[in-house]
């Protein structure tokens, strides 16, 4: 990838019909068990001869596997080659949380049918004649796509593929299937604003800006919270193994589908304002703040901090737009103005008075606008605008 590409992608509902139906469901068993069954050989290669086994390793083997069980051949061999490389990826985080010396590392996991969802096409573009493979290529006037040994699959294209499609991957989400479409997009540099932003972020506000705005929590996510909670009660009124409970089940997974949407849309509109806006944004470093507070509902409002933070970075990067992360240590008890530091300083949750300057505020606006300051000392303690450095 160039520097002036980026990633993106893009998520289309499919129609397969009834075989195709069928087909679909018979591939992500059949990666499923490839998957478990290549878990099973590593941890054993691992514990008889002490011997790591790669996801190179692992596809030399794909052609003597065929041959002993004919039917991985009604799976396409990019997609099995896939099953070993997201196997890599499991173990590489799994020892990157060992070396960070996570308190659960959690070792890779078997995979149920629930937790095994989607199957990979690596590559839908041929660079040489710069044209689509067979995966993932537009067919019948884009009413359907290919998608090798399932068939042409109706689609619907309810936006325009973007940039250069790079790999297909094919979701079932909530007895839906999807195409994802991971393509590489010319990066669009926004123009420069010579503005720079703090962004605090609270349990009782989502965010507040050193600019003084203040975003709320999305009330909607917790109208779809009630509503998750009557649906577990249902489900769990009925009986196992019962056809209505089996419906309950899809109900409960429906509605956590809604609130994931919900919340990935809230967390873009609010990440491109931002990016739209400012040229620089500073937030406080979550890895850090988690070592000084730790109750209980920050840890939970951090998960979906994090989550704003990742979507913001990547909307930055392809903006051209520069976002820091800065130690949030003082950030809610040191005086913008002068830099002082004191408990006193803080004379309620949302009254922010220096005891050595006097200057008052709001002290969630206080907090943002010293996490401006830290992530741009030249700026006036967050106060002027320090395009400079930009
Ligand atoms: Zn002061």
């Amino acid at each position: 990838m160039s520097e002036n590409t980026t990633v993106r992608t893009f998520r289309f509902r499919l129609y397969p019909t009834k075989p195709q139906q069928a087909a679909l469901s018979e591939t992500l068993r059949l990666t499923r068990t490839l998957y478990n069954a290549g878990l099973e050989q590593r941890r054993e290669a691992y514990r008889k001869y002490g011997k790591t086994l790669s996801a190179y390793d692992q596809q030399k083997e794909l052609a003597a596997l065929k041959e002993a069980c004919p039917e991985f051949g009604s799976v396409y061999a990019h997609v099995l080659q896939d099953v070993f490389d997201r196997l890599d990826k499991a173990y590489k985080a799994f020892f990157h949380r060992v070396k960070r010396g996570a308190k659960q590392a959690g070792f890779p996991r078997f995979k149920s049918a629930q937790r095994w969802s989607s199957f990979k096409f690596k590559q839908c573009w041929n660079n040489s004649k710069n044209d689509w493979t067979t995966c993932g290529r537009p067919v019948d006037g884009g009413r359907r796509i290919s998608i090798p040994k399932i068939g042409n699959v109706k689609v619907k294209f309810h936006r325009p593929l973007e940039g250069k499609p790079k790999s297909l991957q094919i979701v079932l989400d909530c007895g839906q299937w999807f195409a994802v479409y991971t393509c590489e997009v010319p990066r669009q540099t926004l123009p420069a604003t010579g503005s720079a932003v703090g962004v605090d972020v609270g349990t009782t506000w989502f965010a507040i800006t050193s600019d003084g705005e203040f975003v709320e929590n999305p009330r909607h996510l917790e109208r779809a919270f009630k509503k998750l909670r009557v649906q577990q009660r249902t489900m769990s009124r009925r009986k196992k193994g019962g056809n209505r409970r089996r419906k309950a089940v899809q109900q409960v997974a429906k509605t956590y589908r809604k609130i994931r949407r919900q919340r990935q849309d809230f967390q873009h509109k609010l990440a491109h304002k931002l990016v739209k806006e400012h040229d620089l944004i500073a937030h406080e470093d979550l890895k850090v703040s988690n070592m000084v507070r730790s109750n209980l509902a920050r840890r939970i409002a951090d998960v979906s901090w994090s989550s704003f933070f990742e979507v913001l970075r990547g909307k930055a990067e392809s903006a051209g737009r520069v976002v820091i992360a800065v130690d949030p240590r003082h950030t809610s008890q040191m005086c913008c103005k002068c830099g002082h530091i004191c408990r006193g300083n803080r004379v309620s949750q949302s009254r922010f008075v220096c005891v050595q300057c006097g200057h008052a505020e709001n002290a969630d606006v206080n907090a943002a606008k010293n996490i401006l300051g830290r992530a741009v000392p030249s700026g006036v303690n967050g106060e002027g605008l320090p395009c400079a450095v930009v």
